[in-house]
């Protein structure tokens, strides 16, 4: 299947006109890393692997982005109910999706199956519903073919989410990971560890995307709080921002202090010696719980940061991410069990297809945006582009701003530059990149491209430069 290349400094649109005839179309994310729990040897190459999902696209009228590199696959598909699950019984029965533990139930109505999903009544369609590890795997939100132009863009490449540390494998099972349930259960829960509080809750995603929605820590000893979320552009910026990020203070539990306040020390004779030592050692630790769109960038993200700070840290994930997330709170929420208010995310779940994002579906779908228009300060999370070319950067446009017809660009600097003008890196992704790694390196970079255009070598062609390019990540 031949995929149409877009012209250099365009990205993928942001908004979409559904022509197909799916109301029912669902869109899945989902990925798998080989070596990461349970693991798996494959005997087929990342090109036969391509081939099937290119085949089952063609079949069943398919569109998306299929990432396959010899450490796993990364996939985000869309089409009709149909379609999809007739993919999605093709894939589980296929080896490389072995071990995972994924089924589809196909009781009949009434039969109450555990996926959750409204069964079709009285149609022609094939009922079927997403068993519940199949459903945290696949993580289906609606949606359908047309939010990806109705292209199949299937690709092998190096990493299926590039983190770009040449050779770098995660020491995987280091990181725990936490089901939807209980990230928002340790994330509700009083933390009084420590003076600044003992849990920490960072965002691996872009600058672009926690913007528009984010989450907070409830049990913060301050009432809520924002999740730290990095100014980084891609995801490649992350492993050098992990390398920055502080590490906290090792745990003093050899100190007397700190033994007396101890608040499990009434149990601790049943206990070995050895055992209360690494009790106390775990409670001293600070924890950071990381999160992303869909988990995919948390698993080599949250190794790498767990071994940037070493044991004076304890690293969690959020399993599945906000995708995952949303979807258990919206089974939640249809049973009665929590509404809307408990949500511990903020706006909208940025997704790298047309539909832009995605908030919480069904009834309990009303939202109030946490960004503010660009151009009017209005609170908004609808998405556009700069329209310098070469820029693109995605800001957060207004619905009347974007009708109004108003010309978006990022900043003045953008404004003024016109079609064919020098591409650089405008003054406020400058400003931002300033922020975020010091002025000095950034002035080394700089002088670097300046050395670099000197001897005739291309723009952006690694070496440190800064490279405004937005990779797409998931
Ligand atoms: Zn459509
Ligand atoms: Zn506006
Ligand atoms: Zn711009
Ligand atoms: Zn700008």
């Amino acid at each position: 299947m031949k995929e149409p290349r877009l012209p250099p400094g365009s990205s993928d649109p942001l908004t979409y006109t559904c022509t197909c005839s799916s109301p029912n179309g669902l869109i899945l994310l989902f990925y798998r890393y080989y070596n990461s729990p349970p693991t798996l040897t494959p005997s087929f190459t990342p090109a036969a692997l391509a081939a099937f999902h290119s085949d089952l696209a063609t079949r069943y009228q398919l569109a998306g982005k299929f990432r396959i590199a010899n450490e796993g696959f990364n996939i985000t598909v869309g089409g009709s109910r149909e379609g999809v699950g007739k993919y999605v019984r093709m894939c589980i029965a296929h080896e490389s999706f072995a071990g995972l533990g994924l089924s589809l139930s196909e009781e009949q109505e009434g039969g109450g199956g555990e996926g959750g999903d409204v069964k079709e009544k009285g149609g022609q369609e094939e009922e079927w519903q997403f068993g519940p590890i199949a459903k945290k795997f696949f993580k289906p939100s609606t949606g359908c073919s047309c939010a990806f132009s109705n292209l199949a863009s299937v690709r092998i490449v190096e990493e299926i989410t590039p983190m770009g540390v040449s050779g770098y494998e995660p020491k995987w099972g280091t990181v725990e990971r936490l089901s939807p349930e209980k990230f928002h259960e340790l994330c509700s829960q009083k933390d009084d560890d420590d003076d600044d509080g003992g849990r920490c809750l960072i965002d691996v995603r872009n600058h672009y995307e926690s913007r528009i929605g984010y989450f907070v820590d409830r049990g913060a000893p301050e009432g809520e709080r924002v999740a730290i979320r990095p100014g980084i552009r891609r995801f490649a910026q992350w492993p050098k921002y992990a390398s920055k990020f502080p590490a906290p203070p090792l745990s003093q539990s050899s100190s007397p202090e700190n033994s007396n306040s101890n608040s499990n020390s009434k149990g601790n004779n049943e206990k070995g010696a050895e055992e209360e030592e690494e009790t106390k050692k775990q409670k001293k630790k600070k924890k950071i719980i990381t999160y992303c769109t869909g988990g995919i960038r948390c698993e080599k993200g949250a190794h790498y940061l767990a071994e940037q700070l070493g044991p004076s840290a304890q690293i969690c994930t959020l399993e599945g991410g906000i995708a995952a997330y949303l979807l258990w709170l919206q089974d939640e929420i249809r049973h009665g069990r929590k509404t809307a208010s408990d949500s511990l995310f903020r706006g909208r779940n940025y997704v790298f297809d047309a539909r832009g994002s995605l908030g919480i579906e069904g009834p309990a779908a009303h939202h109030h945006p946490v960004a503010k228009c660009h151009l009017c300060d209005t609170p908004a999370d609808a998405l556009g582009k700069c329209e310098t070319p070469g820029c693109h950067l995605i800001l957060v446009v207004c619905g009347s701003c974007k009708e109004g017809g108003n010309r978006l660009v990022c900043c003045a600097d953008c404004g003024q530059r016109g079609e064919g003008a020098e591409k650089r890196i405008c003054l406020c992704e400058m400003r931002r990149e300033t922020e975020l790694w010091g002025e000095e390196e950034v002035r080394r970079w700089e002088e670097k491209a300046r050395m670099r255009k000197k001897k005739g070598g291309k723009a952006g062609d690694g070496g440190g430069e800064i490279n405004i390019r937005v990779k797409r990540i998931e």
